[in-house]
């Protein structure tokens, strides 16, 4: 009897034991995600891909209350890999012929100029409603309406 008590209880701190493993396991891996850099770069070209293609109207919204100009620093042609069409001279190769849309139109809001801030760089472009709450919520919403 007391044997198959101490088999039980072994079982049990077991279980507990793994339980407590995936648990930590299964937050560690959330929180890389949410930290990861790899995964906002490929969530921003996305979301970038998606308004070109899809909410064209918000794109020319956009352009038309950006501010600024580009001064050709190349940081959006390094954002999540460095772009092979981006020459040492930090000139498009493509730039006349089939530039994509997505770097014709860039930066299309706050988060993109955000983006180009965490890369050390400083975009030559502004937009004066800035990266408030609303603009985040306002952006999310004409993605997908
Ligand atoms: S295609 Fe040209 S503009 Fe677009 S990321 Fe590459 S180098 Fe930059
Ligand atoms: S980050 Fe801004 S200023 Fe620099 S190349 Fe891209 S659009 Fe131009």
């Amino acid at each position: 009897m007391k044997l198959i008590s101490y088999r039980v209880h072994r079982w049990f701190c077991q279980i507990t034991d793994l339980t407590t493993f995936f648990h930590r396991l299964f937050f560690t891996v959330i929180h890389a995600f949410k930290d990861s850099r790899f995964v906002l770069h490929a969530g921003n070209k996305l979301s970038r891909f998606w308004l070109v293609h899809f909410r064209k109207k918000y794109v020319q919204r956009q352009l038309h209350i950006r501010k600024g100009s580009c001064h050709q620093c190349g940081t959006c042609c390094n954002l999540l890999f460095a772009c092979p069409m981006l020459t040492k001279q930090r000139r498009c190769l493509i730039y006349g012929s089939c530039r994509p849309q997505a770097c014709k139109v860039f930066p299309i809001n706050q988060r993109d100029i955000d983006e180009v801030k965490l890369c050390g760089g400083q975009c030559g472009y502004y937009f004066n409603n800035g990266y408030s709450e609303n603009a985040t919520k306002e952006r999310d919403f004409e993605m997908f309406h």
